[in-house]
Protein backbone atom coordinates (compact mmCIF):
# COMPACT_ATOMS: atom_id res chain seq x y z
CA UNK A 1 0.00 0.00 0.00
CA UNK A 2 3.34 2.29 0.39
CA UNK A 3 4.23 1.67 -3.07
CA UNK A 4 4.17 4.55 -4.90
CA UNK A 5 2.88 2.67 -7.91
CA UNK A 6 -0.64 2.36 -6.15
CA UNK A 7 -0.61 5.68 -5.18
CA UNK A 8 0.07 6.87 -8.53
CA UNK A 9 -2.97 4.92 -9.85
CA UNK A 10 -6.05 6.64 -10.27
CA UNK A 11 -9.63 4.63 -11.31
CA UNK A 12 -8.95 2.46 -14.38
CA UNK A 13 -11.07 3.23 -17.08
CA UNK A 14 -12.36 0.02 -19.00
CA UNK A 15 -12.11 1.65 -22.75
CA UNK A 16 -8.03 2.79 -21.58
CA UNK A 17 -6.23 1.55 -24.78
CA UNK A 18 -4.04 -0.21 -22.50
CA UNK A 19 -6.74 -2.14 -20.09
CA UNK A 20 -7.56 -5.84 -20.45
CA UNK A 21 -10.77 -7.09 -18.96
CA UNK A 22 -9.64 -10.39 -17.21
CA UNK A 23 -13.41 -11.16 -15.77
CA UNK A 24 -13.86 -13.49 -18.89
CA UNK A 25 -10.71 -15.65 -17.86
CA UNK A 26 -11.46 -18.74 -16.22
CA UNK A 27 -9.52 -20.90 -13.49
CA UNK A 28 -6.24 -21.69 -15.12
CA UNK A 29 -6.73 -20.30 -18.05
CA UNK A 30 -5.59 -18.28 -20.72
CA UNK A 31 -6.46 -15.76 -23.80
CA UNK A 32 -4.36 -14.08 -25.81
CA UNK A 33 -4.93 -10.81 -27.50
CA UNK A 34 -3.13 -8.46 -30.24
CA UNK A 35 -3.91 -4.83 -30.63
CA UNK A 36 -2.25 -1.23 -31.73
CA UNK A 37 -2.81 1.64 -29.43
CA UNK A 38 -1.49 5.12 -29.36
CA UNK A 39 1.80 5.36 -26.98
CA UNK A 40 0.61 7.77 -23.54
CA UNK A 41 2.78 10.54 -22.98
CA UNK A 42 6.40 10.12 -21.82
CA UNK A 43 6.93 7.32 -22.59
CA UNK A 44 10.65 6.57 -22.42
CA UNK A 45 14.04 8.30 -20.90
CA UNK A 46 15.98 11.49 -20.98
CA UNK A 47 16.94 11.36 -24.95
CA UNK A 48 14.97 8.59 -26.48
CA UNK A 49 10.95 8.08 -26.34
CA UNK A 50 7.86 6.69 -28.38
CA UNK A 51 6.36 9.71 -29.37
CA UNK A 52 2.74 10.49 -28.21
CA UNK A 53 0.33 8.60 -30.34
CA UNK A 54 2.75 6.81 -31.98
CA UNK A 55 1.49 3.21 -33.00
CA UNK A 56 2.53 0.45 -30.63
CA UNK A 57 1.75 -3.27 -31.94
CA UNK A 58 1.04 -5.09 -28.62
CA UNK A 59 0.62 -9.47 -28.47
CA UNK A 60 -0.31 -10.18 -25.13
CA UNK A 61 -1.01 -13.34 -23.40
CA UNK A 62 -3.32 -13.61 -20.24
CA UNK A 63 -3.02 -16.14 -17.75
CA UNK A 64 -5.06 -17.11 -14.63
CA UNK A 65 -3.00 -18.29 -11.75
CA UNK A 66 -3.75 -18.35 -8.39
CA UNK A 67 -2.28 -15.23 -6.87
CA UNK A 68 -3.38 -12.95 -10.30
CA UNK A 69 -3.19 -13.09 -13.94
CA UNK A 70 0.19 -13.45 -15.37
CA UNK A 71 1.10 -11.24 -18.16
CA UNK A 72 3.64 -11.84 -21.38
CA UNK A 73 3.42 -9.16 -23.34
CA UNK A 74 5.72 -8.24 -26.41
CA UNK A 75 5.31 -4.61 -27.41
CA UNK A 76 6.74 -3.03 -30.95
CA UNK A 77 6.92 0.62 -30.78
CA UNK A 78 8.60 3.85 -32.87
CA UNK A 79 11.09 5.82 -30.82
CA UNK A 80 12.32 9.10 -31.59
CA UNK A 81 15.38 10.08 -30.05
CA UNK A 82 18.71 12.58 -29.71
CA UNK A 83 21.79 11.07 -30.83
CA UNK A 84 24.14 11.22 -28.11
CA UNK A 85 26.79 11.55 -30.77
CA UNK A 86 25.80 13.93 -32.96
CA UNK A 87 22.89 15.40 -31.44
CA UNK A 88 20.95 15.04 -33.90
CA UNK A 89 17.26 13.44 -33.97
CA UNK A 90 16.67 10.12 -35.30
CA UNK A 91 13.76 8.08 -35.48
CA UNK A 92 14.06 3.71 -35.23
CA UNK A 93 12.35 1.27 -33.08
CA UNK A 94 11.98 -0.92 -30.52
CA UNK A 95 10.81 -4.38 -29.49
CA UNK A 96 10.20 -5.64 -26.01
CA UNK A 97 8.98 -8.53 -24.45
CA UNK A 98 8.26 -8.62 -20.67
CA UNK A 99 6.20 -11.29 -18.31
CA UNK A 100 4.88 -10.12 -14.73
CA UNK A 101 2.59 -11.06 -12.66
CA UNK A 102 -0.78 -8.80 -11.76
CA UNK A 103 -1.99 -9.97 -8.00
CA UNK A 104 -5.63 -9.41 -7.16
CA UNK A 105 -4.29 -8.11 -3.65
CA UNK A 106 -1.89 -5.45 -2.79
CA UNK A 107 -0.72 -7.53 0.28
CA UNK A 108 0.58 -9.74 -2.50
CA UNK A 109 2.01 -7.10 -4.67
CA UNK A 110 5.57 -6.44 -2.41
CA UNK A 111 7.16 -3.77 -3.32
CA UNK A 112 7.48 -3.93 -7.10
CA UNK A 113 4.21 -5.76 -7.72
CA UNK A 114 1.66 -4.57 -10.41
CA UNK A 115 -1.80 -4.77 -8.72
CA UNK A 116 -5.38 -5.42 -10.99
CA UNK A 117 -7.99 -3.21 -10.24
CA UNK A 118 -11.03 -5.57 -9.79
CA UNK A 119 -11.58 -7.16 -13.05
CA UNK A 120 -9.45 -4.79 -15.18
CA UNK A 121 -5.81 -5.31 -15.57
CA UNK A 122 -3.91 -2.06 -16.97
CA UNK A 123 -0.79 -2.62 -18.51
CA UNK A 124 0.67 0.54 -18.96
CA UNK A 125 3.21 0.93 -15.66
CA UNK A 126 4.34 -2.68 -16.85
CA UNK A 127 4.93 -1.35 -19.97
CA UNK A 128 6.40 1.67 -19.11
CA UNK A 129 8.96 -0.15 -16.64
CA UNK A 130 9.79 -2.59 -19.62
CA UNK A 131 10.50 0.34 -22.08
CA UNK A 132 12.71 2.50 -20.35
CA UNK A 133 14.51 -1.04 -19.17
CA UNK A 134 15.67 -1.17 -23.00
CA UNK A 135 16.17 1.98 -24.28
CA UNK A 136 19.48 2.76 -24.35
CA UNK A 137 21.14 6.05 -22.42
CA UNK A 138 23.25 6.85 -24.94
CA UNK A 139 21.43 6.31 -28.14
CA UNK A 140 23.17 6.51 -31.70
CA UNK A 141 21.71 7.90 -34.75
CA UNK A 142 23.61 4.89 -36.06
CA UNK A 143 26.12 2.73 -35.01
CA UNK A 144 29.23 4.19 -36.44
CA UNK A 145 28.29 7.27 -35.98
CA UNK A 146 31.18 9.78 -36.48
CA UNK A 147 30.02 12.70 -34.02
CA UNK A 148 30.69 16.09 -33.64
CA UNK A 149 33.98 17.99 -34.83
CA UNK A 150 35.94 18.36 -31.69
CA UNK A 151 37.37 21.53 -32.91
CA UNK A 152 34.41 23.64 -35.02
CA UNK A 153 31.22 21.05 -33.73
CA UNK A 154 30.75 20.44 -37.19
CA UNK A 155 28.90 17.15 -37.77
CA UNK A 156 31.01 15.10 -39.41
CA UNK A 157 28.73 13.08 -41.40
CA UNK A 158 27.80 16.23 -43.39
CA UNK A 159 31.35 17.75 -43.30
CA UNK A 160 33.72 17.31 -45.93
CA UNK A 161 35.72 13.83 -46.26
CA UNK A 162 38.79 14.47 -44.23
CA UNK A 163 37.34 17.31 -42.31
CA UNK A 164 40.29 18.83 -40.07
CA UNK A 165 42.08 21.51 -38.91
CA UNK A 166 45.21 23.52 -38.98
CA UNK A 167 46.92 23.11 -35.52
CA UNK A 168 46.21 26.84 -33.95
CA UNK A 169 49.37 28.42 -33.44
CA UNK A 170 47.57 31.93 -32.21
CA UNK A 171 46.04 30.07 -29.46
CA UNK A 172 49.26 28.07 -28.00
CA UNK A 173 51.27 31.44 -28.03
CA UNK A 174 48.53 33.21 -26.27
CA UNK A 175 48.53 30.36 -23.74
CA UNK A 176 52.56 30.93 -23.61
CA UNK A 177 51.85 34.87 -22.91
CA UNK A 178 49.21 33.80 -20.27
CA UNK A 179 51.35 31.89 -18.22
CA UNK A 180 54.91 32.91 -18.58
CA UNK A 181 57.37 29.99 -17.28
CA UNK A 182 58.95 30.36 -14.32
CA UNK A 183 56.23 32.00 -12.45
CA UNK A 184 55.00 28.77 -10.94
CA UNK A 185 52.20 30.20 -8.09
CA UNK A 186 50.14 32.18 -10.29
CA UNK A 187 47.02 31.29 -8.19
CA UNK A 188 48.14 32.79 -4.71
CA UNK A 189 48.68 35.93 -6.39
CA UNK A 190 45.84 36.30 -8.15
CA UNK A 191 43.92 35.08 -5.59
CA UNK A 192 45.08 37.72 -2.97
CA UNK A 193 44.13 40.49 -5.26
CA UNK A 194 40.57 39.45 -6.19
CA UNK A 195 39.70 38.89 -2.44
CA UNK A 196 41.08 42.45 -1.40
CA UNK A 197 39.34 43.62 -3.99
CA UNK A 198 36.09 42.45 -2.84
CA UNK A 199 36.44 43.57 0.23
CA UNK A 200 36.52 46.57 -0.43
CA UNK A 201 34.04 46.32 -2.85
CA UNK A 202 31.45 44.89 -0.17
CA UNK A 203 32.39 47.71 1.86
CA UNK A 204 31.52 50.38 0.30
CA UNK A 205 28.27 48.97 -1.38
CA UNK A 206 27.54 48.24 2.49
CA UNK A 207 28.29 51.71 3.48
CA UNK A 208 26.23 52.87 -0.44
CA UNK A 209 22.98 50.69 1.36
CA UNK A 210 23.08 51.97 4.74
CA UNK A 211 20.09 53.29 5.68
CA UNK A 212 19.49 56.09 8.15
CA UNK A 213 19.20 54.12 11.51
CA UNK A 214 22.21 52.49 10.65
CA UNK A 215 24.06 55.64 10.32
CA UNK A 216 22.98 56.57 13.50
CA UNK A 217 23.70 53.64 15.21
CA UNK A 218 27.34 54.10 14.08
ZN1 LIG B 1 24.69 10.62 -34.58
ZN1 LIG C 1 35.90 21.03 -37.49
Amino acid sequence: MQNARYKKTKRTDPHGPLVFQTATLGPASARSEERVVPAPADLGSGMVRVPEGGEISLRVLLEEVSEGVLVTASAAAPLIGECSRCLDEFRSSTEVTFSELFVASADDAGEDGYLLDGDLLDLEPALRDALVLELPLSPLCSADCAGLCGICGVRLADADPGHWHEPDAGVWSALKDFFPAGHDRPGAEAGDTRSAGDESGNGSSRAGTTDPGGTKER
